[in-house]
């Protein structure tokens, strides 16, 4: 199985991982200026191009990108710009918001699942199955409309869920899915910042919910929803990257050099021509020349 490459920010197995001692802010030493950054980016970005062709190419190996985060943390400018320029063919992008009946009833893993991306292809969930231990966890009411026929007690039903994700990303990960998990750490100040943004520039309007406020109220139950899920579900095949989230520029950067390690790691290459098909080229070079 894929084992994580390692980063500052990668989320230990053992269960020590800590919201509040995680960073929202670059090193206090960073100071990539703004054009430096943009170049490392689109360097890194033109490797993840060619790093897609031989995914497609070798067909072996699928990669699922999760990306978890308060509102306003970045998740989709960070999913443009690190995806930016991947063959959109080879590339499938899914956003999962409030469930629908149909998803409702059916078990907690299946709308997602559809969504799996097959061999030689990237996936990017864009939140995840992991809502339904987060904002499931901190509305639990949600979970009338589920319909569930038996109902443990909660902290049972959290840590079943769990299971239920472990043995899942397992199973994944045994059949060839390299999974990266980004939880985009935003401080609650910037998304404060953010929000207000939203208000002020007739530009970003569009962006601004007032239910965005109302689950910003319940911050340090979604924190301790993260802190739960993040460290019962970090593990070397399906690892979990805290990445801090209030620099836009490091945030994406720092994906993109995780994503491309993991890609690197893979040492993919285009299938080799064998010998007897070889010889068969100059035949076809033949016939193609000779073509009247
Ligand atoms: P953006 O605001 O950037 O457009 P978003 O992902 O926040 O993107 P919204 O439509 O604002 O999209 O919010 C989607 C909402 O759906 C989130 O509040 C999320 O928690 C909720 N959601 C996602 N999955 C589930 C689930 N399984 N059960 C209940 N709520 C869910
Ligand atoms: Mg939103």
């Amino acid at each position: 199985m894929f084992e994580a490459i390692d980063s500052p920010y990668l989320v230990p197995y053992d269960g020590t991982f800590r919201v509040g001692r995680a960073a929202t802010a670059p090193p206090a030493d960073y100071d990539l200026g703004k054009k430096a950054a943009r170049r490392e980016l689109e360097a890194c970005v033109e490797q993840l191009r060619d790093q897609q062709r031989r995914l497609y190419a070798q067909n072996n190996w699928s990669m699922l990108l999760v990306f978890q985060a308060m509102d306003a943390a970045g998740k989709d400018g960070t999913i443009r710009h690190v995806l930016s320029g991947i063959n959109p063919a080879g590339c499938q992008i899914y956003s999962f918001k409030q469930p629908s009946s149909m998803e409702l009833d059916h078990d907690f893993l299946w709308r997602t699942t559809k969504s799996l991306p097959e061999r030689g292809r990237i996936g990017v969930f864009n939140r995840s199955y992991y809502e339904e231990v987060l904002v499931v966890r901190v509305h639990p009411e949600y979970l009338k409309g589920q319909n569930l026929p038996l109902q443990p007690p909660f902290s049972e039903l959290w840590r079943q869920r769990y299971e239920s994700i472990l043995d899942h990303e397992k199973h994944l990960a045994r059949n060839g899915t390299v999974i990266l998990k980004f939880w985009l750490n935003v401080s609650r100040e910037e998304q404060k910042k953010r929000f207000l943004s939203r208000l002020d520039e007739p530009a970003k309007n569009w962006k601004f919910s007032t239910s965005d406020v109302r689950e910003r109220g319940h911050w340090k139950d979604y924190m301790r929803a993260y802190e739960d899920a993040i460290n019962a579900t970090s593990r070397a095949w399906a690892p979990w990257y805290a990445i801090p989230a209030d620099n836009k520029r490091y945030m994406r950067l720092t994906v993109a050099r995780i994503v491309l390690a993991a890609f690197e790691k893979l040492q993919l290459a285009y299938p080799e021509v064998d010998t007897q098909t070889r010889a068969r080229f100059d035949e076809m070079r033949a016939l193609l020349e000779n073509e009247k």
